[in-house]
């Protein structure tokens, strides 16, 4: 049977990949008078990464520009509704970075005076006190703990997916699923138009945000996006007396684990030291991130590793074990703005981990960057063109995004220096 028509042919820009990236963008720009915007997706829009992430924002990060664009994310979400009218719900637990040995309590006091100098709200807290704040955490025997009140979290990440859709919709934007873009025509260096099994659509402008599967469209116009897909798990547990619905995130820096309250239980995740890299482009063609292999032995260990701070997880059901992919870089930062030498493709991509909660900030400035020229926060460093054509192997991408992956929380200067494969 053919696959129905599809109901545009010419758009001013199109968005491939209606995830985080992609629905955010697709929103700024419709509001930013970007003029026709149409997001196309291989499967259901809002499916695949996205409503797997484990909601959490956090506003310690790297320096300046991360921690300007994780402000202004938290600001988007909190005046979504005002601004749109439609709700984004969100919990405003605050979070709590703590650290069980000396090397990783002076991380958590270097990163929190950095933070402060970049603008960010917080303080350095003692064991009780972080027994108060998050009774479900047992404080005892922290050398260093860090409270951001400002931090946030979203229940169900695939609310905020379906808030962005609805409001770039009334802006006029069209989101259509089921619709795999299998070419992008360029003419004489610049983007002329998107292939799909159900038609074309003609456009300038085209927004490479397609996850897991940014590579795989970037070659579609001859160009390289240098994203490594890996593995990241998370499960929720039952129902579990006592844990308070809005009580603050806390991440324990060593153990490389996250915890929060979810679902009536506790919400478990981290960072595994040998992940899983695994690229769809190897995998059969009708992977769905949904067949992202489990692993129950990584979580079993991260519960172990802090069963004496969270003794409710300790035999508790797993309601919901899930994964999905990030897309890791070299350097570990975003890959967002133009891509080298095809005028009217951009990238927004590489989310090292963090695309969920910076991407109400990231679609912004791109949609500003593609309208106007000038985002509103200085996100040069992201540019993808920061990566020349044929500057990695595959394998040396590959093990620089594990590498990546695997030192998310290492406090500087004690990683294991990286090996090129
Ligand atoms: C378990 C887990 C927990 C996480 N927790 C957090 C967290 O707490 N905070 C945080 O910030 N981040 C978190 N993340 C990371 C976050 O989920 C990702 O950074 C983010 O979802 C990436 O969004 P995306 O739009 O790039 O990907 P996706 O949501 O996968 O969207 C890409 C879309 O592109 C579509 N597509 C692909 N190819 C094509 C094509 N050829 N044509 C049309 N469409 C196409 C796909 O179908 C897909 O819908 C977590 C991730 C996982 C797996």
């Amino acid at each position: 049977m053919m696959a129905e028509p599809l109901p545009v042919a010419e758009a001013d820009v199109v968005v491939i990949g209606a995830g985080a990236f992609g629905l955010s963008a697709a929103y700024h720009l419709a509001a930013s008078g970007a003029g026709r915007v149409v997001v196309l997706d291989r499967f259901a829009p809002a499916s695949q990464t996205s409503p797997r992430a484990a909601g959490l924002f956090k506003l310690v990060q790297a320096d300046a520009t991360l921690t300007r664009l994780a402000q202004l994310s938290i600001a988007i979400v909190r005046d979504f509704e005002g601004e749109t009218g439609v709700p984004m719900p969100h919990v405003r637990s605050g979070s709590l970075l703590v650290a069980r040995t000396a090397a990783h309590a002076a991380m958590v006091g270097a990163e929190a005076a950095a933070s402060r100098g970049w603008g960010v709200d917080l303080e350095l807290v003692d064991e009780r006190e972080v027994s108060r704040l998050a009774p479900y955490f047992d404080g005892a025997g922290l050398l260093a703990a860090c409270h951001l009140p400002g931090d946030i979290f979203v229940e169900e990440p695939a609310t905020s997916l379906a808030a962005f859709r609805e409001a770039a919709e009334r802006r006029g934007a069209v989101v259509l699923g089921e619709a795999p873009v299998t070419g992008i025509r360029v003419e004489r260096g610049r983007v002329a138009g998107v292939v799909t099994p159900r038609g074309e659509v003609r456009t300038e402008t085209v927004v490479d945000a397609a996850g897991a599967w940014a590579a795989a469209v970037g070659v579609l116009a001859g160009v390289s996006v240098p994203v490594a897909p890996v593995r990241h798990q998370l499960r929720i547990s039952g129902r579990l007396a006592g844990v308070a619905a809005d009580a603050p995130i806390v991440r324990v820096v060593e153990a490389a684990v996250y915890v929060r309250p979810a679902r009536g239980g506790l919400m478990l995740g981290g960072f595994e030291p040998d992940p899983l890299p695994l690229d769809p482009r190897e995998a059969e063609p009708s992977f769905a991130i949904e067949r992202t292999p489990l692993d129950a032995v990584v979580l079993d260990s991260f519960e172990a590793e802090v069963a004496a701070q969270v003794p409710a997880l300790r035999g508790a059901a797993v309601a919901e074990h899930r994964a999905g992919l990030f897309t890791m870089t070299a350097d570990g930062r975003f890959l967002l703005g133009p891509a080298a030498g095809v005028a009217g493709l951009w990238l927004a991509t590489g989310c090292n981990g963090s695309g969920f909660s910076l991407s109400p900030a990231l679609g912004r400035c791109l949609a500003e960057w593609i309208v106007g020229g000038a985002p509103e926060v200085d996100v040069r460093s992201l540019d993808p063109r920061r990566f020349g054509p044929g500057s990695m192997t595959e394998g040396e991408l590959i093990a620089a995004g594990v590498w990546q992956y695997a030192n998310y929380y290492t406090p500087a200067g004690t990683a294991t220096e990286r090996v090129s494969a």
